[in-house]
């Protein structure tokens, strides 16, 4: 296929089209790579709209990586709160510690140096060094592995395998404006290129695309699903408060502050008649009862909280929902 105009329509497309996200705002080299580091950490496994005000607000408190390497853990998870994974905020102060103490302030441009800080593997890693740096890679994210499997016309098992779309991937050959390339294909995914309904009359690529020529836009997926499993968390009420614990127990929401639970089978989850409730985690579908008739005060890692203190703890929102699905707010 020649296709020696791709990376100008696409360039010429996201000039006219990019949206104005915080974390693109003109920014003196340093600020840029400060915000590109922030927002990639905040985007992963996050939605473009629900960071974009947790974005503003951090960047405020902590304009740069020194004001973020200083401040205390439990500002920065504070100021954190309500985006969920909160591993990522403990990460991203450790990365800000590491770059302001071994990179004098300034994020390492190998891959290798990247990937060994906190936080960041292969797909930040890549996503700080075309945006951040400038330099020729495409970050393979959920929107760009669409575009790529329509434009490509990707279907069978081998062709949709990770080792093959990023070898394909090479089919957006670069241009001199990496930063603005990578994230301009990454903007037609979420922008043009819809799971459900893509919108081909607006998009620089329909000369390209296959599945535009055949008018098949059905994608297949490679993804895993996620395991489900299922819990038992117990509520201790006494008066207005209740019993919490910070936990040391399950690798997920590690050392945070959760209700008293168990894993359990699938059994035991079927045959209790206590209400139930569904939380998604990133990896796993949990499937929770909520075992309300419990009265101890004290346990391993706990402590009692009242419920008009519970806006001032870092709560993560997997807490909040069991709380919020308790009668005392109906
Ligand atoms: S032409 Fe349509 S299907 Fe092809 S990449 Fe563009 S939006 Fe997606």
């Amino acid at each position: 296929m020649n296709k020696p105009n791709i990376p100008k329509k696409i360039l010429h497309w996201y000039d006219n089209n990019k949206r104005p996200l915080p974390w693109r705002r003109k920014n003196t080299k340093k600020q840029h790579e400060y915000f590109t580091l922030v927002s990639e950490f905040m985007l992963q496994q996050t939605q473009v709209k629900t960071v974009i005000p947790f974005f503003n607000r951090f960047v405020k408190k902590f304009p740069n990586l020194e004001s973020l390497d200083r401040a205390d853990e439990s500002k920065v998870l504070k100021y954190w709160e309500g985006l969920g994974y909160y591993s990522r905020a403990k990460n991203l102060k450790r990365t800000a510690n590491i770059i302001v103490t071994k990179y004098s302030g300034s994020l390492p441009k190998g891959i290798e140096k990247l990937k060994a800080l906190p936080g960041i593997g292969e797909y930040t890693s890549r996503s700080i060094l075309s945006i951040a740096h400038n330099k020729p890679y495409i970050p393979m994210d959920g929107n760009v592995e669409r575009v790529l499997k329509r434009v490509l016309l990707l279907k069978n098992k081998d062709q949709i395998s990770k080792e093959n779309l990023i070898k394909k991937k090479t089919f957006f050959s670069n241009s001199k404006r990496s930063s603005d390339y990578a994230q301009a294909i990454m903007e037609i995914g979420a922008l043009i290129c819809k799971p459900l309904v893509p919108i081909c009359t607006s998009c620089p690529l329909t000369i390209y695309c296959k599945a535009f020529k055949k008018k098949d836009f059905v994608i297949n997926a490679n993804k895993k699903l996620n395991k489900t499993k299922y819990f038992e968390a117990r509520v201790h009420k006494h008066k207005n408060k209740y019993l919490l614990i910070k936990n040391k127990k399950f690798n997920f929401l590690k050392n945070l502050i959760i209700f008293p639970m168990d894993e359990i089978d699938k059994e035991k989850f079927q045959l209790s008649i206590d209400k139930k409730i569904n939380i998604k985690l990133s990896n796993m579908n949990m499937k929770i009862i909520i075992n309300e008739n419990n009265n101890k005060k004290t346990i391993k890692n706990g402590f009692l909280l009242d419920k008009s203190n519970f806006s001032k703890f870092i709560i993560p929102s997997f807490t909040k929902k069991i709380f919020n699905s308790l009668p005392h707010l109906k």
